[in-house]
């Protein structure tokens, strides 16, 4: 048995887990009975498990748990108490850092040392949502009808959450603990691709107080679990982390059924830098925004918007800052890039750079890749693109950059809207008046002004157009998974019969 595969079952049997991948429902960690899914280390291209897709008749029990654990915890648990369990959780997360940055960087491909940080992303989302859990309340309003108004936040009842495989665990949390605090049950379906770092939160999660069945993990594929779980009636609405073009099959599967969706979908970012910037920041930004996560990440730097005075240099620096990244092994503590997640990734970035080189006529700027079997791309410059090309105007999901030159700032804001994403952008600038023109006018959900990728689990994060609708973190998350019930009390001392305000209500 190869070191990896050896790592990754005591990994597994460290977290509680079996070694062969298996859905959490109900509490109990069970087999699937479907398709095979193979799990391959990205690094070193062994296979590190095989497992049954989990399939439709789990995805069922899974919402039938969800529903019946549901309405214990958002009646016999008071909000306080809620809070308390997520506390809880939180520190059962903390004591397992280690162990969970490790099994998420052997399965998904990404720097133990990033790992690490999201893990600690995690505890840190379960403390502000433990937070939360006792101090969401509704309002009295002044009707003028002398009746007594308040509103409620309620639970939706049972959400469903569909996550991506780049940063799953990061995801899970993301998404579980505002959930959980507002009263919630979960079914989250992970990517096939990488479940096991999902089901080992929801784990440390029981064994911290949550009630067993609150949150189920089905390891599966989305066609079978996925639809399956959308079309069940207990699920109340479906948050989706993924591409644009599965979205749109979620959303239109979704509402089917009338259910709301919350999409968090891609993007392709513009990195706008100004001559008169701290050039050395910017070329810093611009490394982070996209080599970090090897591009892997929904906000990625991937257009780089130059001024025509400083393309060339700029590019110059980039290249040089861009050789000196350390490649290799995730689980290496100097890596500062890993591979490709997974082969279809690799396939598809692969195909996308060719395709720019060989018919779009982009410049290539290419660093070295490690020798080995990984799954890597080497961090890429592409220049001279059309801004239509597809490599300039699709996303491309890895650590590949096109670099487009502009003149004056209205070229700049029609370039950086010109593709039909939304969801983050940037400007360097030493020109203040110049920053926040550009952050009014570019599209974007995210916007930073002399940095890239800051994002806390306390400000509001989603996209526009084909990045999305609806927001996650902060107190919009709060938001999203609950619903307001407006009550009304007459408190006339002869009631007040139907026909006055009432017949204008329908
Ligand atoms: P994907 O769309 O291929 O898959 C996402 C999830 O959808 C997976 O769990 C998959 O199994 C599931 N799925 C597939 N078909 C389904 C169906 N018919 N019904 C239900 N579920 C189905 O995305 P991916 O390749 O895993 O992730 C990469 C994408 O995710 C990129 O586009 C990236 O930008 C995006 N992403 C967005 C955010 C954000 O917050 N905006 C964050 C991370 C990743």
């Amino acid at each position: 048995m190869s070191d990896r595969k050896q790592l990754f079952d005591k990994l597994m049997t460290k977290l509680g887990l079996d070694p062969v991948p298996q859905s959490l429902v109900g509490g109990e960690l069970c087999d699937g009975h479907g398709a095979v899914i193979t799990l391959e280390d990205p690094y070193t291209r062994v296979t590190l498990a095989q497992y049954a897709d989990c399939e439709v008749e789990l995805a069922r029990r899974a919402c039938e748990h969800a529903a019946d654990a549901q309405r214990k915890w958002s009646q016999d648990f008071s909000a306080a108490d809620r809070g308390n369990v997520m506390q809880l959780i939180a520190t059962a997360v903390d004591h397992n850092v280690e162990a969970l940055a490790q099994l998420e960087a052997v399965v998904a491909g990404k720097p133990l040392r990033d790992c690490r940080v999201e893990v600690s992303k995690v505890v840190e989302m379960f403390r502000y949502y433990a937070g939360w859990a006792d101090k969401l309340h509704g309002e009295v309003i002044p009707v003028p009808s002398g009746h007594l108004n308040y509103t409620l936040r309620e639970p939706l009842g049972v959400v469903l959450q569909i996550t991506p495989w780049n940063a799953p665990l990061f995801t899970a949390g993301w998404q579980i603990a505002p959930a959980i605090a507002t009263g919630n049950g979960v079914v989250i379906k992970p990517s096939e691709l990488t479940p096991v770092t999902s089901v080992a939160l929801v784990l440390l999660a029981e064994s911290a107080g949550l009630p067993k069945g609150l949150v189920n993990v089905l390891a599966g594929l989305g066609p079978t679990a996925g639809e399956a779980a959308i079309a069940h009636d207990a699920v109340r609405k479906v948050i989706f982390v993924g591409s644009r073009e599965t979205g749109r099959t979620v959303a239109t599967s979704a509402g089917r059924s009338l259910k709301p969706v919350l999409l968090e979908l891609g993007g392709k970012s513009a990195n706008i830098v100004f001559p008169d910037a701290n050039l050395q920041a910017a070329c810093r930004g611009a490394q982070a925004a996209i080599f970090s996560a090897s591009g892997q990440s929904c906000v990625a730097g991937s257009r780089l918007l130059v001024h025509r005075d400083v393309q060339e240099p700029f590019l110059d620096m980039l290249e040089s800052g861009m050789k000196m990244l350390t490649l290799g092994d995730p689980l290496d503590d100097s890596t500062e890039v890993g591979p490709i997640s997974n082969a279809r990734q690799y396939q598809r970035v692969s195909d996308m750079v060719r395709q720019a080189r060989d018919q779009d006529g982009a410049r290539v700027i290419a660093g070295d890749t490690p020798k080995g079997d990984g799954f890597f791309v080497p961090p890429t410059i592409l220049a001279d693109l059309a801004p239509d090309a597809i490599a300039a105007s699709q996303e491309i999901f890895g650590p590949v950059v096109t670099s487009l030159a502009f003149l004056d700032d209205a070229e700049a804001i029609d370039i950086a809207n010109s593709t039909d994403f939304g969801l983050a952008a940037a400007v360097w600038t030493s020109d203040v008046s110049r920053a926040h023109r550009i952050a009014a006018a570019v599209r974007a959900g995210t916007f930073w002004i002399n940095s890239y990728k800051a994002i806390h689990v306390s400000s509001p994060f989603g996209g526009s157009h084909s990045s999305g609708f609806g927001r996650s973190s902060g107190t919009d998350a709060l938001l999203e998974y609950t619903s307001p019930k407006s009550v009304w009390v007459d408190t006339a001392s002869t009631p007040r019969i139907a026909f006055g305000y009432t017949a204008d209500a329908g």
